[in-house]
C-alpha cells in the first residue's frame, strides 16, 4: 500500500495515478487527551486500521496525483534521525572535500554515530525547500527514509526489519560549515520526505534499490543501497541501541557520493526503486 498526505491533511491511498480520500479512517483515531502521545497516532495504528484503510480507497472517488500537493506522508514524527556518512564512496568524497564535513565529524559511521534533526525542518515535496543561508553553500542529499511502525528498544538486527512501517525517499538538505551536523541540517524545509509511504510488505527488503538525484535535468547521485555501509536493519539495531524509536520515527539512511549545491530556481528530481520520484523546488526566502 502506498500511503500519502496531501492538500490540507487529507489522507489518501496511491494506486496507478491517483489518489483515493481515506481520511475518514482519522475518526478511528484518538481520542486523545493531554499530555498529546509523542509518536505519529496514525503509523502507530496503521496495522490495526490497514483493512479499513483499503477498503475505503475502494469506494472514495479517485483524483489525479497530478492535482494534489503532497505533504509529508508522516505527520508528527517524533524525531528525524540521520546517518552521517554511510556510504564508502560518499566517505572518500568528504574526506577529500574541507567543505563538506568538519574534520572532526568525518568518519566510520561505527565511530562517528548518528544525529538528530530537529523535526519542524519537516516538508513535503510540493512545500519546496527554502534556502536560508544564501551565500553559504546548501547541498543535496537523496536518501532512503525508513519510516518506523512499532516501538523498539534494543532490537536485534534480525527482528529489526518488523519495527519498520514502510519507506520514503528523504531529502536531507544541508549547509555546510563547521557547525554541528544536528544545527546545519535543521533548518526549516531542510528535511523533505516524499512523494508517500511505501509498506514494508509492498516494497520488501530494501536491500538493492537505486536510488538518484537529478538538479535541473543533471545526474548529481546515482547509488543502490546494496552499497549502504550499515544496512536498514543494522542502523535500526544501532539506533535503538540508544534510544526507543516511536511509531512514526524516520531514521535517514545516508546519502551516497555526488552531493553538491543548490541555488534558488533549481528543480530537484529524486526517485528511489519501488518508492516513486519526487520533484521538490528550491527557493529563496
Ligand atoms: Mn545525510
Amino acid at each position: 500500500m502506498r500511503l500519502c498526505r496531501y492538500g490540507n491533511n487529507r489522507i489518501g491511498v496511491v494506486r496507478g495515478d491517483y489518489v483515493h480520500d481515506v481520511t475518514g479512517v482519522l475518526d478511528r483515531l484518538g481520542p486523545y487527551h493531554y499530555p498529546l502521545p509523542t509518536h505519529d497516532v496514525l503509523i502507530a495504528a496503521l496495522d490495526h486500521l490497514r483493512s479499513d484503510i483499503e477498503a475505503l480507497a475502494g469506494v472514495s472517488a479517485p483524483v489525479a496525483l497530478s492535482e494534489v500537493r503532497l505533504q509529508s506522508p508522516v505527520a508528527n514524527p517524533g524525531k528525524l534521525i540521520a546517518a552521517p556518512v554511510n556510504y564508502q564512496k560518499h566517505l572518500e568524497e568528504a574526506r577529500g572535500d574541507a567543505a563538506l564535513h568538519h574534520q572532526n565529524q568525518i568518519g566510520e559511521i561505527q565511530r562517528v554515530g548518528l544525529f538528530l534533526k530537529a523535526t519542524s525542518s519537516m516538508v513535503g515535496p510540493d512545500e519546496g525547500v527554502v534556502i536560508r543561508f544564501p551565500n553559504r553553500r546548501n547541498d543535496h542529499e537523496v536518501e532512503l527514509a525508513v519510516v518506523i511502525g512499532k516501538t523498539a528498544d534494543r532490537v536485534p538486527v534480525e527482528r529489526a526489519l518488523h519495527v519498520v512501517a514502510g519507506y520514503c525517499i528523504g531529502l536531507d538538505m544541508t549547509v555546510r560549515g563547521p557547525e554541528e551536523r544536528s544545527l546545519r541540517k535543521s533548518i526549516d524545509s531542510y528535511s523533505v520526505l516524499g512523494p508517500w509511504l511505501v509498506t514494508a510488505d509492498e516494497l520488501g527488503e530494501p536491500v538493492n534499490l537505486e536510488l538518484s538525484l537529478a538538479v535541473n535535468g543533471e545526474i548529481r547521485q546515482a547509488a543502490n543501497t546494496r552499497d549502504l555501509i550499515l544496512s536498514v536493519p543494522e542502523l535500526i539495531a544501532f539506533a535503538s541501541s540508544y534510544y526507543t524509536l516511536h511509531p512514526g520515527d524516520i531514521l535517514f539512511s545516508g546519502t551516497p557520493a555526488g552531493v553538491g549545491p543548490v541555488q534558488p530556481g533549481d528543480v530537484i528530481r529524486a526517485s528511489i526503486d519501488r518508492i516513486g520520484e519526487i520533484a521538490v523546488s528550491v527557493r529563496g526566502s
